[in-house]
């Protein structure tokens, strides 16, 4: 009897393979990327207040004070923004940075310690979207902070519900469509998901820095959005598996005016030299598996 194939993929993956089946293919196949000192600074300082705020909210669970938790949380930042190989920002960027994560922890101090039961930080979770005799279809993501919210006098109350932390240095339109989002929702079988937002503005004020935003999902949009992933898998992403070959697409070699880390690839003439230079200009990256902590028994 054949083996199954299992097909894992996150959101992440499933943006990029949407955004262009060829940078995918160098990206989670090939494993190449451009070394880090061409990180773009925001993914950067992004992942940055990520892991300060994991910690932030781990020692919020386990009852730690606030001066301790957010003495910890800039400790993180800090030692890893001090280390090339963990981070190329500036020391002035994570300067704003460190003030931003803390101002953001006081400003929701109350509400934190108040409302938040925190159920898991920086959870990987795993589900089959999809099944039958030949492949499995398994989605995976890591939800930032999973917490139930106790709505204090008229404010309602969620159980299980997933924050997603962003941080923007310039203000843009939160679209319920993110793969992202929705993924969160249906791996913790919640209707709704709040975007923890963390402004890096010096000019603004706390109001308009420090947001949180909530979205909706009915269980049709999710089960619609489940739909469309399977179908978008089966016919496309397969085709591409099963061929090995990943197609370009020219459209998206400058999304959002951000030139592709791969344009220099794909500008070239001939296999041989994509060949050269990809060996020449990148390096092998880490394998992308956000679920590596998961066991076979926790994938639902
Ligand atoms: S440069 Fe353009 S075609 Fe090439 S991988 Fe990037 S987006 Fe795709």
């Amino acid at each position: 009897m054949t083996e199954k194939i299992n097909i894992v993929l996150d959101a992440s993956k499933i943006d990029l393979f949407e955004t262009c089946p060829a940078r995918y293919n160098f990206r989670h196949n090939l494993n190449k990327t451009l070394p880090l000192i061409h990180k773009a600074k925001a993914l950067d300082l992004g992942s940055l207040a990520h892991e300060g705020l994991a910690v932030y909210y781990k020692l919020l669970g386990e009852g730690i004070s606030y001066a301790e938790r957010s003495e910890a949380a800039l400790m993180k930042i800090r030692e890893l923004s001090s280390n090339p190989k963990e981070s190329n920002s500036e020391p002035e960027e994570v300067e704003v940075l460190l003030k931003a994560v803390e101002q953001s922890c006081d400003y929701w101090r109350a509400e934190d310690e108040n409302c938040l039961e925190i159920l898991a930080v920086e959870q990987p979770f795993a589900y089959v979207l999809f099944e039958d005799d030949i492949v499995r279809i398994i989605i995976s993501g890591k939800i930032d902070l999973l917490a139930n919210f106790i709505g204090i006098g008229r404010n309602a109350s969620y159980e299980r519900l997933p924050i997603d932390h962003k941080t923007f240095s310039r203000d843009s339109v939160l679209l319920r469509k993110s793969n992202q989002f929705i993924n969160y929702c249906a791996a913790a079988e919640s209707n709704y998901l709040v975007v923890n937002r963390i402004g890096l503005q010096k000019t603004l004020n706390a109001e308009e820095k420090f947001k949180r935003l909530p979205l909706s999902y009915d269980p049709i949009y999710i089960a619609d959005w489940k739909d469309n992933l399977r179908m978008m898998i089966l016919n496309e992403y397969l085709t591409c598996v099963a061929n090995e070959v990943w197609p370009e697409k020219p459209t998206s070699c400058n999304k959002f005016n951000r030139l592709c880390e791969y344009y220099d690839i794909c500008d070239s003439s001939g296999q041989d030299v994509k060949e050269l230079k990809l060996e020449r200009n990148y390096v092998t990256a880490p394998e992308w598996d956000v679920t590596k902590l998961l066991t076979a028994e926790e994938v639902k």
